[in-house]
């Protein structure tokens, strides 16, 4: 098995053809015909990252975010980001990822975390110009309306969230739409939707104003609400390969990669 099968195994579900123009998803290191030992399934790509890579035998990280977005000038060991790269290198560990793919497919990341929250009748929230299917987020329906305590609790189980960040709110919640990550611009699309809730991450503080009563923003956190991409990474190749009898590893990092940590009393 190659760095490439699994590519390809993932590009049939979140096609690399979608990605948005200043996202670089797909293989950012490494060679496409390289034989694979083991594969590891991580949010982001960190130094700490490819050191458990090797220490659990995987010479492959499939990620979320990307490691790279911009030109590399200089390959020096001064910044984390090239240290990451260059442990890589040496440890002949391919890197890729799938950002912006797995956010527009209908089978990504907001589909996820509809289906675990038990959004029913999902569609796509902000279609594309050429596809119904393809584009952020999505929008569903709960089989029964809750009200806002018990709804938080929910997402804060179902996410494992220390913190939900949300605005005032006293209607009830049936009508949900999601977009995982940083999708705070589309909080106007979302009003325009009439949903009752609109969970996303990365909102500022002035837009939980902007629904002035008219619906739920929760704030779930951009790592929280993404980190079930390792599990579905994983499923899509353990389902490919599952006959096949794959000789290598597959394993979901079992680090806690969030950026952002909670300060509570
Ligand atoms: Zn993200």
């Amino acid at each position: 098995m190659k760095v490439n099968d699994v590519i390809t195994a993932l590009d049939a579900v979140f096609p690399l053809n979608t990605q948005d123009e200043w996202d670089n998803s797909g293989l950012i290191v490494g060679h496409s015909d390289g034989e694979l030992t083991g594969v590891l399934f991580t949010v982001d790509i960190t130094l700490e990252r490819v050191q458990e890579a090797i220490s659990k035998g995987c010479n492959m990280i499939v990620a979320h975010h990307p490691i790279l977005f911009r030109g590399l000038k200089r390959l020096n060991g001064t910044t984390n980001e090239q240290q990451t790269i260059e442990l890589a290198i040496r440890h002949n560990i391919a890197l890729c990822a799938f950002h912006t793919p797995a956010d527009k497919s209908s089978l990504g990341l907001s589909n996820a975390l509809g289906r675990l929250i038990g959004l029913a009748d999902m569609r796509t929230f902000i279609p594309s110009k050429t596809s119904q299917d393809v584009g952020y987020g999505v929008v569903g329906t709960l089989s029964a309306p809750m009200q806002l305590q018990s709804f938080m609790a929910m997402l804060s189980q179902k996410l494992s969230c220390k913190c939900i960040r949300y605005n005032q709110y006293s209607g009830s919640i049936q009508q949900v739409a999601i977009c995982t990550g940083s999708g705070s611009e589309f909080i106007a699309d979302a009003l325009h939707q009439k949903v009752d809730a609109y969970i996303t991450a990365d909102v500022k503080y002035h837009q939980f104003q902007q629904p002035d009563g008219r619906m739920l923003i929760a704030d779930v956190g951009h790592y929280e609400s993404e980190e079930m991409s390792k599990k579905l990474f994983l499923d899509v190749i353990t389902e490919r390969f599952a006959e096949k009898n794959p000789n290598f590893a597959l394993c979901m990092s079992d680090t806690c990669g969030n950026v952002i940590k909670y300060y509570t009393e």
